[in-house]
């Protein structure tokens, strides 16, 4: 049995790397830095990085938009941590600061924080807004994958 290659985007270069369906993405090194593909904790992204993750990603993406200054923000941050170690390498989970990237935020229209967002294959098919625990962000993004 051999599927597709899945490609995943290096959360530190951003080089696209293709791994055959035999091989463990969560044990994987990117083929350009050798830093590992995943390292089990969300990774705080830039705009650029954001981009290239959602629109490169083979695996669906889901991004906390959040803010330092927001207290249900930093509330939820270790339930997000959580959540990568039970969703990756399944999918990939991105943290990105709207108080440092407001353009992408605003390009997002974002209107509150915490805020999830879920893209596959380049597009959004989900966004909850909302301080949420980690079987619940786990729960909510599987339940919406499966459609
Ligand atoms: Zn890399």
């Amino acid at each position: 049995m051999s599927g597709p290659d899945s490609q995943i985007v290096c959360i530190a270069c951003g080089a696209v790397n293709r791994l055959p369906p035999a091989r463990d993405p969560a044990a994987a090194r990117c083929g350009k830095c050798r830093k590992a593909l995943f390292s089990g904790q969300p990774a705080e992204v830039d705009g650029r990085m954001f981009q290239r993750q959602i629109g490169r990603s083979s695996i669906p993406v889901l991004v906390d938009v959040w803010a330092p200054w927001c207290g249900p923000c930093r509330m939820m941050a270790p339930e997000f941590a959580r959540a990568a170690a039970l969703l990756e390498p399944a999918m990939r989970l991105i943290k990105l600061n709207s108080e440092a990237e407001p353009q992408a935020a605003a390009a997002l229209g974002i209107r509150g924080i915490p805020t999830l967002l879920l893209y596959r294959g380049g597009r959004e098919i989900a966004r909850q807004s909302g301080a949420m625990d980690a079987a619940s962000i786990a729960g909510w993004a599987q339940a919406r994958l499966r459609g």
